[in-house]
C-alpha cells in the first residue's frame, strides 16, 4: 500500500513494523450533537483499515473519546467544551459525554465502520496522564504557572518541523493579548489547575490541587498504554496538524523519549453548498437530517468514498442523489448477478489496486462502475467499502423467485394486469423490481 505521510510529506510505501499494524484515530469531542462532516474522516479511517485487512494484515485500531479537557480555544483559553455543554443543557459534564458518545457510537454502526478494537474514553487515563506530567517534569520539559503545567517546546528543537511551523511569526503575531505566563506563544498546558471559584465539575488533585489535563495529553498517553509508540500510522483531520498532533509528538518525547508514529495521515474538510459548516450558515446536517430527505446513512457514505480524503468536498443534495443512485445500481447489479451468475475473475484485484494506492476510492468507484463483477468480486467490494450491498440485496426465497418468474412471463404474454400486480405485492414486501433484457431483476428497498 502506499501512503501520503504528513511526516515526510511524500507518497510511501507503507509496511507495518511489527506484525500488526497499529493505528490510532483521533476521535470526537463528545459534547455537541455530531454533524455529517463529523463522519468524514472516520470514513476514510475505515476504509484504511478494510484495506489493509484486505491486504491480509492484522490490524490493531484504537479511538479515543475526547470527554474532559478540550477547550473552546487551541491555545489553552476559553471554557472546557464538556463543561461548555453541561452549562448549556443542564446535565452534568459526565452526562453530556455518554449522551454524545452514544450518538457517535450508534451513528458509527449505521455508518457500517469496523468497531475500533479500542474505544479509549479520555476519563480513564487520568492517573497515566499525570504519570505522563510527571516524567516530562523529570526529564526538564515542562514548568508550572498559576493556571497549570506548561511544556517548554524551548527544550524539544523539533518542535516546529512537523507542522513547519514559523515560531518567530507567531510569536510576533501573538504579542497583542498574550497576557498568560507562558514563556513563548507556542508553550501549552499538559495539566490545568482549577482557580479558585472555578466551575469545573471534572476535577481530579493533582500536586496538590484540583485540575485536568490538557487535551493533547490523551492521546498521548493512550497511544503509550494501548498500542506503545511508535505505532505505524496515526490519523486526523488537517486541522490537527499545527497544534494537537505537533504537541501529541512533543509530549511522547519528553515523557518517553520515543517517536510517536511512522505515518501520519490528514484527511481534508469537507463544505456544504461551497460554505463551512457552520450553526450561523443553517447548513448543520445530521445524519437524521438526510434520513427525512430519504437518503440513508450509507448513501451519504457512498458520497464520502466518492471522492478523495486529501481533498475538499463540496456536499450537495444534488451529488448526494448521485451518490445513492451510484448505489442503487450496484445493488441492482449484484441483484442481477444472483438471477444470472456472472462468470469473471480478478476484477476485484483492480478495485483493491485503486485503494491501495494512498487511498483512492474515487478511482475504484470509477473502476467498479465499468467493469464486469461477479458475485464474488461483490462480496470482495462489499468487504472493503463497508457500504451494505450484499446485505441489502439478499438472494430471495424459492417463493419470491417463483413469482418473479411468473410474471416476466406474464410480461412476455403482453398480460400488463399481471404483471403489476406481482409487481406491486412484491413491492409490499420491500422487494422492488427492474425490468432488464434478461428479465425482472431485483433488490430490497
Ligand atoms: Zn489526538
Amino acid at each position: 500500500m502506499k501512503l501520503y505521510n504528513t511526516l515526510t510529506r511524500k507518497v510511501e510505501s507503507f509496511k507495518p513494523a511489527g506484525d500488526v499494524v497499529k493505528i490510532y484515530t483521533c476521535g470526537p469531542t463528545v459534547y455537541n450533537t455530531p454533524h455529517i462532516g463529523n463522519y468524514a474522516a472516520y470514513t476514510y479511517w475505515d476504509l484504511l483499515v478494510r484495506a489493509l485487512k484486505a491486504d491480509g494484515y492484522e490490524v490493531k485500531r484504537v479511538l479515543n473519546l475526547t470527554d474532559v479537557g478540550h477547550l473552546t480555544s487551541d491555545g489553552d483559553e476559553g471554557e472546557d467544551k464538556l463543561e461548555k455543554g453541561a452549562r448549556l443543557s443542564g446535565k452534568t459534564p459526565f452526562e453530556v459525554a455518554e449522551y454524545y458518545s452514544k450518538i457517535y457510537l450508534d451513528d458509527y454502526k449505521k455508518l457500517e465502520f469496523l468497531p475500533a478494537d479500542i474505544v479509549a474514553r479520555a476519563t480513564d487515563y487520568i492517573r497515566e496522564d499525570m504519570e505522563a506530567v510527571d516524567l516530562m517534569t523529570k526529564n526538564g520539559y515542562t514548568y508550572e504557572t498559576r493556571d497549570g503545567v506548561y511544556y517548554d517546546t524551548s527544550k524539544f528543537p523539533s518542535y516546529a518541523d512537523f507542522a513547519h511551523l514559523d515560531l518567530s511569526g507567531l510569536q510576533a503575531g501573538a504579542r497583542v493579548g498574550f497576557s498568560s505566563e507562558k514563556h513563548s506563544v507556542s508553550d501549552f498546558a499538559v495539566w490545568k489547575f482549577i482557580q479558585p471559584g472555578e466551575k469545573h465539575a471534572m476535577r481530579w488533585d493533582y500536586l496538590g490541587r484540583p485540575g485536568y489535563p490538557g487535551w493533547h495529553l490523551e492521546c498521548a498517553t493512550i497511544i503509550h498504554k494501548e498500542l506503545g509508540e511508535p505505532i505505524d500510522i496515526h490519523t486526523g483531520g488537517i486541522d490537527h496538524i499545527p497544534v494537537h498532533h505537533t504537541n501529541e509528538i512533543a509530549e511522547t518525547y519528553a515523557a518517553w523519549g520515543t517517536k510517536l508514529s511512522r505515518f501520519w495521515l490528514h484527511c481534508d474538510f469537507i463544505t456544504i453548498d461551497g460554505q463551512k459548516i457552520s450553526k450561523s450558515l443553517g447548513n448543520v446536517y445530521t445524519l437524521e437530517d438526510l434520513e427525512a430527505k430519504g437518503f440513508s446513512a450509507l448513501d451519504y457514505k457512498m458520497w464520502l468514498l466518492s471522492g478523495h480524503y486529501q481533498g475538499t468536498r463540496n456536499f450537495t443534495f444534488e451529488s448526494l442523489e448521485a451518490a445513492k443512485n451510484r448505489r442503487t445500481a450496484w445493488r441492482a447489479r449484484i441483484a442481477a448477478c444472483y438471477q444470472k451468475p456472472v462468470e469473471t475473475e480478478g476484477n476485484f484485484t483492480k478495485v483493491l489496486e485503486a485503494v491501495n494506492d494512498n487511498l483512492n476510492s474515487a478511482e475504484a468507484c470509477a473502476i467498479i462502475d465499468n467493469s464486469i463483477l461477479s458475485l464474488n468480486d461483490w462480496r470482495q467490494i462489499d468487504e472493503l467499502f463497508g457500504l451494505g450491498l450484499i446485505a441489502g440485496t439478499p438472494d430471495v426465497s424459492d417463493e419470491v423467485y417463483d413469482l418473479i418468474h411468473e410474471r416476466d412471463e406474464a410480461r412476455k404474454n403482453k398480460d400488463f394486469a399481471k404483471s403489476d400486480e406481482i409487481r406491486n405485492k412484491l413491492e409490499k414486501q420491500g422487494i422492488l423490481l427492474k425490468d432488464t433484457p434478461d428479465g425482472g431483476i431485483w433488490y430490497y428497498l
